[in-house]
């Protein structure tokens, strides 16, 4: 162990290894119910050559090494274990280039998504990318667990927004895949391999990414539905009738509805009572006519029984407010701890039935738990959060295992959006066959054979 951070320090100089005794306390953990770990030492490489003599050193030693980004993940994965190194990206921070001719942007993998947002915005474009943890979540987090967010039924998910990757393999060999075209189908495009696989193939330390033009109009409501049959009818209908410009499609049903205004103490836009909730909008570029396109859109699915009523936000301030009902989630967690959340995704047809399902489980084996809905519809994304009977690791692995089963059946995926990382390890057989498995396994055989890049993690 002491050759090892020898080594290290030869590489990175005193400063930028740290010895896990004097690790501060958010290195340790991320946003999920994983316990806390204390690695054995922290490094942080200021390069992609330095990430790459890194790399070298514990490939050769056999040290696990495990890449942390904002420590904002939900599954556990970027925790380190006693006997493993954190390597933190945080030094390799910044934009490097907005291209204007290409419409992209070129940042290093310890940015936070927020400053690609603010130096995109500055230029006149839009980084589409976009979800809670915008401040703290970086460029590297959010690819190598292909974050989703609030805008994925517009503009796709973390994978759709990259062009090019640079990565370094485990044993320090660095592919730098700078793409800026969005057409190049020369032989395998290697830079998917690393978005969306928890840092367990590579280490990404800098992206391109594309841009969009800045919208200049978003027009917002929340409609009361009938059913969620209609609900699905509505989404339809408003992408043809908005030609694809609708934005968001954040279902809720009306026990997250009741609790979200509650829990915010603001004046519900809608009164409660309705079956099912959404928060649509459309983004556009045209103030002139864009307000008077939605206006009548929702009328249009009035008369056709789609939707049963709908309040349309009239201010920048009323938009706001009526975010802040899908905003609330972290409130309620507080509120409700300990809670179960759920990240699932099932085919969008089948998304009502399997509410009425899981709640019916659920409330059947622990009566009277408050469970709450919603969810990016649009997406075939379900959350859920189920406040448990009481904090032990049995009950919340019988609710996982409830919940789970059902996805399951309707052939959905455990995780939508959050990854596999540690705290869905036990049921990824439940999405995935056991060839993929099998498959998953050989290519990290062949990138990493050692298995020191983020060991125990997704498999
Ligand atoms: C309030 C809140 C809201 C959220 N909302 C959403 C949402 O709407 N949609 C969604 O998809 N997710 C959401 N998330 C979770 C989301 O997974 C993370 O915010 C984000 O993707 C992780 O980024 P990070 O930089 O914090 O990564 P970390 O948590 O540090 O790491 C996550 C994983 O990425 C790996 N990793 C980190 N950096 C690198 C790198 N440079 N190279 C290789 N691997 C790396 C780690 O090893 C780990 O496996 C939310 C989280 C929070 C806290």
């Amino acid at each position: 162990m002491d050759e090892i951070l020898e080594q290290l320090r030869a590489c990175l100089g005193d400063d930028e290894v740290i010895d896990g005794a004097d690790i501060e306390e958010r290195y340790l953990r991320d946003w999920s119910s994983a316990p806390a770990k204390r690695p054995m030492a922290l490094v942080r490489p200021r390069s992609t050559a330095e990430v790459s003599s890194v790399l070298s050193a514990c490939n050769a030693a056999g040290v696990g090494v495990v890449a942390q980004g904002g420590m904002t993940g939900i599954a556990g994965a970027a925790i380190a274990d006693d006997n493993q190194i954190a390597m933190s990206l945080e030094r390799l921070r910044g934009i490097d280039e907005v291209d204007e001719a290409a419409a992209t942007i070129t940042a290093w993998a310890g940015t936070p998504i927020q400053l690609l947002q603010e130096a995109a915005r500055e230029k006149g474009y839009l980084f589409a990318l976009d979800w809670g943890a915008r401040g703290t979540a970086t460029v590297g987090g959010g690819l190598a667990t292909n974050a989703g967010g609030n805008r994925v039924i517009r503009y796709g998910m973390a994978r759709e927004h990259v062009l090019g990757v640079e990565a370094v393999l485990a044993d320090g060999t660095v592919l730098s895949m700078m793409n800026k075209m969005q057409k190049n189908n020369a032989a395998y495009d290697l830079k998917q391999l690393f978005i969306g696989s928890e840092g367990t193939l590579g280490v990404i330390t800098r992206a391109v990414f594309r841009l969009h033009p800045l919208p200049a109009t978003a027009c917002t409501a929340i409609c009361a539905l009938p059913d969620y049959r209609a609900a699905v009818g509505f989404l339809r209908f408003a992408q043809r009738r908005l030609m694809g410009a609708v934005g968001a499609f954040e279902l809720m049903w009306p026990d997250y509805y009741e609790i979200a205004h509650e829990s915010s103490s603001m004046r519900p836009p809608l009164p409660d009572g309705y079956p099912l909730y959404v928060l649509t909008d459309m983004i556009a570029a045209d103030p002139e006519v864009d307000g008077a396109r939605f206006q009548q859109m929702l009328e249009e699915a009035m008369e056709a029984g789609l939707v049963l009523d709908a309040a349309v936000s009239r201010s920048e301030s009323e938009t706001e407010t009526f975010w802040r009902l899908r905003d609330e989630v972290a409130e309620i967690l507080r509120t409700f701890a300990p809670c179960a959340t759920f990240d699932v995704s099932m085919p969008i047809g089948d998304i009502g039935a399997a509410v009425a399902v899981l709640r019916e489980r659920v409330t059947r084996r622990w009566p009277g738990r408050p469970a709450m809905f919603f969810g990016h519809i649009g997406d075939s994304n379900l959350h859920f959060i189920f406040a448990l009977p009481d904090q032990t690791h049995e009950t919340e692995l019988a609710v996982e295992q409830e919940v789970y089963e059902v996805v399951r059946d309707y052939r959905g995926s455990i995780s939508a959006e959050h990854g596999i990382g540690t705290v869905k390890k036990p049921f990824l057989a439940f999405s995935r066959s056991a060839e993929e498995i099998a498959t998953m396994k050989t290519l990290k055989r062949a990138l990493d054979p050692r298995g020191i890049l983020n060991p125990g993690k997704v498999f």
